[in-house]
């Protein structure tokens, strides 16, 4: 498996491998190309199918176009065309000067549509949508044939062309391929192949009113475009026979292959475009890149790396069988990433204050403390200690159980970088809840010091008050929680979001927009894009420390 080794290129394919060097004898001709329909942002399945396509062509040496399949004149957005290119740069894909929109190929769909009606291979039907449901028959029952299926050519040209110039209404007609209607495979069953629709498209404007099927289009692009395989999900394999039956009755120069892989599917995570776009649409989130979402915008202002996606994606796997995988694995490859990059700091999210009373009033000094505990070349830095601290409330116990090793009355810890201190007495307000925690410290016991007269079973980290930069930090939880009484199984989760004032060391001021740190036993953090700025921080919980996925390496 390939996880953080970054001298090598992480390798997505496999059984496609075997395809692809059994179909070409110089696999540096193979063509993939990935085909986004333009109406929302990608999420992580799409991260998956971009990781392939690129990641083959790039591992033979060949070309992945990518490709707006904007066929579709509804929902689509300049908006979704930007946001794509975007996310695919992030992750580290490039397809050079091969942007295409199917929009692009309109004039030339058409043609190919003439080509078929001139081979006695597609016909205008009048049959409206629903009755063309209704004779389509069943998986055991063959369907009945059109009453329009035996026009002449001629007339077939003629109303083709009457359909293109906008003189029928929408439904009024369309244009059907000629294959077989008792094919056991019901999309072999006259499919539609245009169909009229008066809408305007976000690229071609007014220009059409008939707009080509999907199983007619994507194939068409392909085999334009000189796509040797064309790499798409399960849902498409009933299809497959369709896509072949349009490549093999035109005339193409390449005719491209497909080849489906089971969709990647998370744990508890709804991926689908159409569930995203509506949590946007009714402000359910802070906008696509809500860090809480599972789309690469999302992602990426959460934390995660391009390298921790490419990283998960290629140990998923590629393969026909469906599977769901474990957010646990796609965290574990976020942590696995960060752990070498990012520097380690103290910040405390759910302070308590300590007071050290045998510590001079006044006196403030600054502790060297590494700014990473494996790799020495991030570095020291300098931490102001004194007599007051917020410490991790969590840190604390009054009456601690048997295995508790950091802070309780009469007990010793060490705080992190700086001294041995041991709890003397604790302070409440009326209600009974803590308000500080009162200790000594043992100036012999400074860190860096050879001090061996005893040992601490704990350490705890420490923020000290004056200093100390105020935060707000979003801690995050599941977007959606298991629901039976909901259609789709799941409900929002309302605590999937929870944000708390926290103190940090002074070293963070400044931090600029996507900087992360890891806050030491806390977790990795990111200041936040869109909210973070020096006067009110705001960081972001990328991931925790602990992990429970453990790969097979
Ligand atoms: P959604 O189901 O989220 O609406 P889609 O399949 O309609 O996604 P497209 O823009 O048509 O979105 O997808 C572009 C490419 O990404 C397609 O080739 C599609 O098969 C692939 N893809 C979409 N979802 C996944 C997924 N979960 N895992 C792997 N590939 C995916
Ligand atoms: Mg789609």
């Amino acid at each position: 498996m390939e996880s953080n080794n970054e001298n090598k290129e992480a390798v997505y394919g496999n059984f496609i491998n075997t395809i692809i060097e059994e179909d070409l004898e110089d696999t540096s001709k193979v063509v993939t190309r990935f085909p986004p329909e333009p109406n929302g942002y990608l999420h992580l399945g799409h991260a998956k199918s971009i990781c392939l396509n690129f990641g083959l062509a790039k591992q033979y040496g060949g070309k992945c176009n990518l490709r707006f399949d904007d066929t579709n004149p509804a929902k689509e957005d300049t908006e979704f065309v930007n946001s794509i290119e975007n996310d695919i740069r992030w992750l580290g894909f490039d397809w050079e000067d091969r942007l295409f929109f199917a929009s692009s190929y309109f004039d030339k769909m058409y043609e190919y549509a003439v080509e078929l009606i001139k081979k006695g291979l597609a016909f205008v039907c009048d049959m409206s949508p629903e009755e063309v449901r209704l004779s389509r028959g069943t998986l055991t029952e063959p369907g009945k044939e059109s009453p329009y299926r035996n026009r002449s050519v001629e007339e077939n040209l003629d109303l083709f062309e009457r359909m293109k110039k906008g003189e029928f209404a929408d439904g009024e007609k369309t244009l059907r391929a000629k294959i077989d209607m008792a094919s056991p495979n019901i999309n072999m069953r006259d499919p539609v192949i245009y169909r009229i629709a008066h809408m305007t498209h976000h690229a071609t404007g007014d220009k059409w009113c008939i707009y080509p099927m999907y199983d007619f289009a994507h194939p068409v692009e392909d085999a334009i475009e000189g796509v040797t395989h064309s790499i798409c999900t399960m849902e498409f394999e009933d299809h497959r026979p369709l896509y072949d039956w349009v490549v093999n009755n035109i005339d193409f120069d390449v005719k491209p292959r497909q080849i489906e892989f089971a969709k990647l599917n998370l744990e508890d995570t709804i991926m689908g475009k159409r569930y995203l776009r509506n949590l946007v649409e009714t402000n359910q989130v802070d906008g696509w890149d809500d860090p809480r979402l599972i789309t690469l915008s999302g992602i990426r202002r959460r934390g995660y790396t391009p390298e921790a996606v490419r990283n998960f994606c290629a140990s998923v796997g590629v393969s026909k069988a469906n599977s769901v995988v474990s957010l646990a694995q796609l965290e574990y490859f976020v942590r696995e990433d960060l752990q070498p990059k990012v520097p380690v700091v103290m910040a405390v999210l759910d302070p308590v204050k300590l007071v050290i009373t045998n510590y001079p009033e006044g006196q403030t000094e600054m502790l060297e403390i590494e700014n990473h505990a494996k790799d020495e070349s991030f570095g020291k830095r300098m931490v102001p200690f004194s007599r007051e601290l917020y410490i991790e409330r969590e840190d604390f116990m009054e009456e601690p159980p048997k295995k508790f090793f950091r802070l309780a009355p009469g007990k010793e810890v060490r705080l992190k970088g700086a001294y041995f201190v041991t709890c003397t007495d604790v302070v409440k307000d009326e209600n009974g809840n803590i308000t500080e925690i009162h200790c000594t410290y043992d100036p012999a016991t400074k860190s860096g010091l050879d001090f061996t007269a005893r040992k601490v079973k704990g350490t705890i980290h420490w923020v000290n008050c004056e200093t100390a930069i105020s935060a707000d930090v979003n801690l995050y939880e599941n977007l959606v929680v298991p629901d039976e009484t909901s259609d789709n199984g799941y409900s929002l989760n309302p605590d999937s979001l929870k944000t708390v004032r926290a103190y940090i060391e002074p070293s963070v001021k400044g931090a600029k927009p996507m900087d992360r740190f890891q806050f030491i036993r806390n977790g990795y953090f990111i200041a936040d894009s869109k909210h973070c700025t020096e006067d009110k921080p705001v960081f972001n919980r990328i991931v925790s420390l602990k992990s429970s996925f453990k790969p097979n390496k």
